[in-house]
C-alpha cells in the first residue's frame, strides 16, 4: 500500500515498525462545542483508513486526544458560570455520539489532555535539561527553536524565513521570548483560570505539548502515522515533531497524513468565520450515513466542497446500494434453486475482481472515491446478473459482496429494520409511567433507547409527540 507523506510529499510504501502492527495517533477536537462537519472529515476518513488496514491483517492500535484545557473552553465554561469540565465532559459525550452516529468507531485510546499534566511537566523538564526550552521571568516556558536544527522540515518552511516574518508578528506579552518563532510549552495561571502546580509557577500547558505526550505514553517515542487536517501541519504537527524528536532523540512518527478542508462556498468551514453546520444539524435532515458516503465521494487529499446537490446525490446513491441489496434479499428469500451452477459458480469468480479493483483505489493512498465507484459498478453488476432465476447462493454472494466493501468504508448498505409505530408508542406510554412513578433514570434510558432508533420525544401541551428523524 503506498500513502502519500507530509514530510517526504511522495507516495510511500507503506512500511510498519513492527510487522502487523500499526501505531497511528489521530490530533482530535477542542471540545467546547458541537463538532462541526469539517471537524468530521478526518473522523471519517481516518476511521477508514484504519478499518482497512484492519482488513489487510493489521493490528491498529488508534489514539485520538481530546483537547480539553484551552482559552475557549475556559470562555464558554465562564459565560456560563460552570466549571470548565461542565463544558468539557458534556461536548466529549456530545462529539461521542456524532462518532456513533457516523459510524467511526471508538479509538483504542482517548486521551484527555488535563489527565496527562504529569507526562507533560515531565516532558518539558527534559527539553529545559537538554536546553531545548527555557523559564521566563514570570514563570512561562518557551521552546527554543533555534535549538532544533530541521525545525520546518514538515511543513517545509525554512526557519531563516520564519524568523524575519515572526518578528513583524511578535505581539505584546512575548517580549520575554528569545526568538518571535519560539513557542509555549507552559503558561502561568490567569485569575478565574484552571491551574496545576509544576515548577515554574501554577499554571497551565500550551496546546502542542499535549500530542507529543499522549503519542509517547500510549504508543512510544517512534510511531508509524500521525495524522489530522491540513490546517495542522503548521504550527501544531510542526511543534510537536521539535518536542518530540529534542525530548526522545528518535524520529518522531514516519508518515504524516493530511486530509483538506471541507469547504463551504469555497472558504473552509470553521467555528471561528461562524460559516459551519454542525453534524447535528445535518442529521435533523439526513441519515449520517449519507453524509459519510458524502465525504468518502472525494480523495481526502482534495478540499470537498459542501453542498445541498452534493449531499442529494450521496443520499439517492445510498438509496440506490440499498435497493439493490434489498432486492438481493428478496431474491435469496425466494430462490427456487439452493447451489450455484457452473455458470453462476464462473460469475461468483467475477467478484474477486471487484474486491481486487477496491483494493487497488485503497492501496493508492487511499482512493475512497475510485473505492465507492467500485461499488456502484457492482450494483449495476448485481442488478444485470441476478434474477429470479438464480440460486440463493449466488444472491448470497454478490449481497455478501456488497455489505463486506460497504463495511471497510463503515458503510452501511443493509437497511435497518423498519421501527413499528406500536413499539414506539409503547415505550413512550413506559416513559410516561416511569416519570409518573419518578422513576427519572429508566424514562432518561427509554429516551436514549428511542433516540438510538431514530426517534426524538417532544414534549407538547398536548401531550408527549414523536418524530422520525
Ligand atoms: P479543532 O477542533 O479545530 O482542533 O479541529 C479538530 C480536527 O478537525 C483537526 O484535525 C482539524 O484539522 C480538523 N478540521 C477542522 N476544520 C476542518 C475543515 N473545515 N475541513 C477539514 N478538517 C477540518
Ligand atoms: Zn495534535
Amino acid at each position: 500500500m503506498k500513502i502519500y507523506n507530509t514530510l517526504t510529499r511522495t507516495k510511500q510504501d507503506l512500511k510498519p515498525i513492527k510487522e502487523g502492527e500499526i501505531s497511528m495517533y489521530v490530533c482530535g477536537p477542542t471540545v467546547y462545542n458541537l463538532i462541526h462537519i469539517g471537524n468530521a472529515r478526518p473522523m471519517i476518513i481516518f476511521d477508514t483508513f484504519r478499518r482497512y488496514l484492519e482488513r489487510k491483517g493489521y493490528k491498529v492500535n488508534y489514539v485520538s486526544n481530546f483537547t480539553d484545557v484551552d482559552d475557549k473552553i475556559i470562555k464558554a465554561a465562564n459565560e456560563e458560570g460552570v466549571d470548565c469540565s461542565v463544558i468539557t465532559e458534556r461536548y466529549i459525550g456530545e462529539c461521542k455520539k456524532d462518532m456513533e452516529g457516523m459510524n467511526v468507531r471508538p479509538a483504542t485510546v482517548h486521551p484527555k489532555a488535563t489527565e496527562e499534566i504529569d507526562g507533560m511537566i515531565d516532558m518539558i523538564k527534559t527539553l529545559i535539561e537538554k536546553g531545548h526550552a527555557y523559564v521566563a521571568a514570570d514563570g512561562t516556558v518557551y521552546y527554543r527553536t533555534g535549538s532544533f536544527k530541521e525545525y520546518g522540515k514538515l511543513s517545509h518552511k525554512n526557519l531563516d524565513d520564519l524568523q524575519s516574518g515572526g518578528r513583524a508578528l511578535l505581539v505584546t506579552g512575548e517580549d520575554q521570548k528569545e526568538d518571535p518563532m519560539d513557542f509555549v510549552l507552559w503558561k502561568p495561571k490567569k485569575e478565574g483560570e484552571p491551574f496545576w502546580e509544576s515548577p515554574w509557577c501554577q499554571g497551565r500547558p500550551g496546546w502542542h505539548i499535549e500530542c507529543s505526550v499522549m503519542s509517547k505514553r500510549y504508543l512510544g517515542d517512534t510511531i508509524d502515522i500521525h495524522a489530522g487536517g491540513e490546517d495542522l501541519i503548521f504550527p501544531h504537527h510542526e511543534n510537536e515533531i521539535a518536542q518530540s524528536e529534542c525530548c526522545n532523540g528518535v524520529p518522531f512518527a514516519h508518515y504524516w497524513l493530511h486530509n483538506a478542508f471541507l469547504n463551504i462556498d469555497n472558504h473552509k468551514m470553521s467555528k471561528s468565520l461562524g460559516n459551519f453546520f454542525t453534524v447535528r444539524q445535518i442529521e435533523e435532515h439526513y441519515e449520517l450515513q449519507v453524509l459519510r458516503l458524502f465525504m468518502l465521494s472525494a480523495h481526502y487529499r482534495s478540499p470537498l466542497n459542501f453542498s445541498h446537490d452534493l449531499m442529494e446525490s450521496a443520499k439517492s446513491a445510498l438509496e440506490r446500494i440499498r435497493n439493490a441489496v434489498d432486492n438481493l434479499s428478496f431474491l435469496a428469500q425466494n430462490a427456487k434453486t439452493e447451489s450455484m451452477t457452473e455458470d453462476e459458480k464462473a460469475k461468483a469468480e467475477e467478484l474477486k475482481k471487484f474486491t481486487e479493483r477496491f483494493d487497488e483505489a485503497m492501496d493508492d493512498d487511499i482512493n475512497t472515491a475510485d473505492a465507492l465507484s467500485v461499488i456502484f459498478d457492482l450494483v449495476r453488476f448485481a442488478n444485470s446478473e441476478v434474477n429470479g432465476e438464480s440460486s440463493k447462493e449466488f444472491d448470497l454472494a454478490v449481497k455478501d459482496e456488497i455489505l463486506m466493501l460497504g463495511d471497510i468504508l463503515g458503510m452501511q448498505f443493509e437497511r435497518k429494520a423498519e421501527v413499528l409505530d406500536a413499539d414506539i408508542e409503547a415505550l413512550i406510554e413506559e416513559r410516561q409511567a416511569a416519570r409518573k412513578a419518578k422513576n427519572f433514570a429508566r424514562a432518561d434510558e427509554i429516551r436514549d433507547q428511542l433516540a438510538g432508533m431514530g426517534i426524538t420525544l417532544l414534549d407538547t401541551r398536548e401531550g408527549v409527540k414523536w418524530k422520525r428523524n
